[in-house]
């Protein structure tokens, strides 16, 4: 009762957005600067494979690893398809991919929330190694 909820079927935590921690009046959520707040892990996404569509409809999906922001979710060969695998330590659990987990009663992916704030790991970016056409044709 009155405190704050996180419910990934209503929404996420926008990665970018540290605007609960500006406005909080009561020092429950302290200030946090945005750079911070995108290593802070105050959740972990599971993965459920017996509720996923790739698994139990062999259809392709992966809307769970299109909406995460630190790509903690990555899919994997599966089949002739891609599967989600989840890489925890990258996870900050923002909730982006359990409100797009389409799978209904029960997500395929949700998060568990810590008791205690966890430091994810940096978000790891590639080169891609694309070569850039010089005399461009049209
Ligand atoms: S909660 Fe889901 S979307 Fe958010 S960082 Fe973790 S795996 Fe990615
Ligand atoms: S969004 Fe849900 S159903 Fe789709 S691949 Fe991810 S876990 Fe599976």
């Amino acid at each position: 009762m009155m405190q704050p909820r996180l419910d990934y079927r209503a929404a996420f935590c926008n990665y970018e957005c540290t605007t609960c921690t500006e406005i909080c009046p009561s020092g429950a959520i302290l200030p946090v600067a945005q750079e911070q707040k995108k290593l802070t892990q105050f959740g972990t996404a599971k993965f459920l494979k017996d509720n996923c569509i790739v698994y139990t409809e062999e259809k392709e999906c992966g809307a769970c690893s299109e909406h995460c922001p630190t790509k903690a979710v990555r899919m994997v060969p599966y089949k002739k398809l891609v599967a989600p695998e989840v890489k925890e330590d990258y996870c900050i659990g923002c909730g982006a991919c359990e409100f797009a987990c389409p799978t209904r009663p029960y997500k395929a992916i949700y998060v568990e929330g810590k008791s205690v704030h966890g430091l994810a790991k940096k978000p790891e970016v590639k080169k891609l190694d694309v070569k850039v056409q010089e005399d461009f044709p049209f």
